[in-house]
């Protein structure tokens, strides 16, 4: 049942309801627990407070449009943030095949498509959260939108969930407020802000899974804007190797962008925010080692002494990609292979092995689809995802110190946190 705060009859600055449950969000992760609350065998009340006009905006712009639901196959290793443990045991409790149940009965079957991504059917994530309201209504939680939480403050062994307009009164209250990415949909981490009064530690968030700003020093990313091409993308932290991730790189007028500069984002604003020396890398063989590369050239001008290096170069990496190398490191395209000399082979190998990555920033919250940090998971029990400072107080969603990678991890952690605490509220 969607209410707007103007349709009540009732004196607006008076107002106070009174509910079991009140629970602050209506994301993925408040709608969820929500409803899997409500579905209990005598279920407890459930008021569902949102701040935005309209609930579910992050549900809407997900996955270009088509709702990256879940993946079909989630650990603890996908996610970065809290300890491990915690981690797996929340996501243990609703495995992605507990997703794909779950949308089923909702009217959205969900299909996999490379890399277990699942998606639904209709490829429309309005779908998922048309299917997500209208179970809200069908179990009868109470949905008030337009109704931005200022405050929850603790009185007795009950809360007061305090907004601009109304009050309620409620036994326990479920945070699901997200995290900071995309603050124009509501989650501009006001809600963290919420639990850190009730005592919780917040972990320093930074954006994750945002774009990368490279330096317009040398601007290869405006030359190459557009192109995309697969790397193994090393993150050094401390001199180290921390960190190396495969996918597809989207070379843009500002940086880069594509599924692996996206999830290296966090990793690299994480460095920079413990103050620790970090530099990426792009390796254009598959990871290959500098030696495989420089063994792969004196194998092709044995094989082709004649073929030039461009167009060899050009049969590795995209030809515009191999064009600006090339120029790059001052070596002539036309040159044979023949007669390419052991510097400049040696050089291309070194080029293609560990092309430096001069990042100059990130594109921040505005373009993030995820927040690293928040909400301390130690504080969380995650056999219920109760507070263990202030009891009564349940924690789920984004606003966890839990950050997924790409690929639908971050909806399947919404849902297993929601599932989780329902359990546990029901229960009582
Ligand atoms: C562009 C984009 C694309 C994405 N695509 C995918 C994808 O395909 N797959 C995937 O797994 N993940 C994706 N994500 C991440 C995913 O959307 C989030 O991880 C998920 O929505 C988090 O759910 P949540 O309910 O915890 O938080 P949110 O979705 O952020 O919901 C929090 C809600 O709380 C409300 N709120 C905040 N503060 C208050 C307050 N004080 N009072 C009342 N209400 C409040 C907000 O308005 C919001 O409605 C994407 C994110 C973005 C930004």
């Amino acid at each position: 049942m969607t209410v707007r705060p103007d349709s009540s009859s009732a004196p607006v600055a008076s107002r106070l309801l009174t509910a079991d449950i009140a629970i602050v969000g209506a994301g993925a992760a408040g709608l969820a627990t929500a409803i899997f609350t409500r579905r209990a065998d005598r279920p407890p009340s459930v008021v569902l407070l949102e701040g935005a006009k309209r609930p579910g905006a992050k549900i809407l712009v997900s996955g270009g449009g088509r709702c990256n639901v879940a993946n079909a196959r989630v650990e603890a290793a996908d996610f970065s943030g809290g300890r491990r443990v915690p981690i797996g045991r929340i996501l243990g409790g609703f495995p992605p095949e507990r997703t794909v149940a779950f949308f089923r009965e909702l009217g959205v079957p969900l299909h996999a498509e490379e890399e277990g991504k699942l998606f639904p059917d209709s490829n429309r994530s309005r779908d998922v959260l048309d299917a997500l309201l209208g179970e809200i209504d069908a179990v009868g939680a109470r949905l008030l939108t337009g109704q931005r939480v200022l405050d929850v403050v603790p009185c007795g062994d009950r809360f007061r969930v305090q907004t601009p307009t109304m009050a309620v009164d409620a036994r326990r209250v479920v945070l699901a407020t997200g995290g900071r990415s995309l603050p124009k949909s509501g989650s501009d981490g006001a809600g963290l802000e919420i639990a850190r009064r009730l005592g919780h530690t917040i972990v320093p968030t930074t954006p994750a899974l945002t774009p990368l700003l490279l330096a317009d020093a040398d601007p290869l990313h405006r030359e190459l804007s557009g192109v995309s091409q697969p790397v193994a993308l090393s993150i050094w932290i401390d001199g180290v190797r921390a960190r190396r991730l495969y996918g597809p790189l989207l070379w843009t007028h500002f940086g880069v962008s594509g599924p692996v500069a996206l999830d290296a984002s966090r990793h690299y604003l994480r460095a920079e925010l413990e103050r620790r020396p970090v530099r990426l890398t792009l390796n254009f063989c598959g990871g290959a080692a500098f030696d495989e590369i420089d063994r792969l050239w004196i194998d092709r001008a044995r094989a082709r002494p004649t073929a030039s290096i461009a167009a060899t170069l050009a049969s590795i990496v995209p030809a515009s990609v191999a064009e600006a190398l090339l120029r790059r490191l001052s070596i002539e395209g036309c040159t044979t292979l023949a007669h390419a000399g052991r510097d400049a082979r040696r050089r291309l190998a070194h080029a293609l092995d560990a092309w430096p990555l001069p990042v100059a920033g990130a594109r921040g919250y505005n373009f993030a689809e995820a927040t690293a940090g928040g909400v301390d998971l130690a504080e969380i029990d995650p056999s219920s995802m109760e507070s263990r400072i202030r009891p009564g107080l349940f924690l789920v969603g984004e606003m966890l110190d839990a950050d997924g990678r790409l690929g639908g991890f971050n909806f399947q952690w919404a849902w297993a946190t929601a599932r989780m605490a329902a359990a546990a509220l029901a229960a009582r």
